[in-house]
């Protein structure tokens, strides 16, 4: 029998390793936060980070996703709420 294979990434939030449909593939385009298009460097944001991101009184899971972001687009922007405005399009 084949043994299943998963493919595991980190989230860069919460630095767990988790299959990749579970997470959100991100890149930094010009201080743009974007959906991954196959082309340069992605990150991975998994759901529990988001849904904590989705409720508005988690201030501490908020400034852990600030600054992770802020480390992968290597500078500081409005980028937390680019993934917000991101996630309510893709709702
Ligand atoms: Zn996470």
């Amino acid at each position: 029998m084949a043994e299943l294979k998963l493919t595991l990434r980190t989230c860069i939030v919460c630095r767990k390793k988790i299959e990749q449909k579970e997470l959100l593939r991100l890149k930094c385009e010009d201080k743009k936060l974007v959906l991954y298009n196959n082309y340069g460097r992605s990150f991975y944001i998994c759901k529990d980070c988001i849904s904590l991101l989705q409720s508005d009184i988690n201030q501490k899971a908020y400034k852990k996703i600030e600054k992770s972001l802020f480390k992968e687009c290597k500078n500081k922007d409005k980028y937390v709420e680019q993934l917000k405005e991101m996630l309510t399009d893709v709702r």
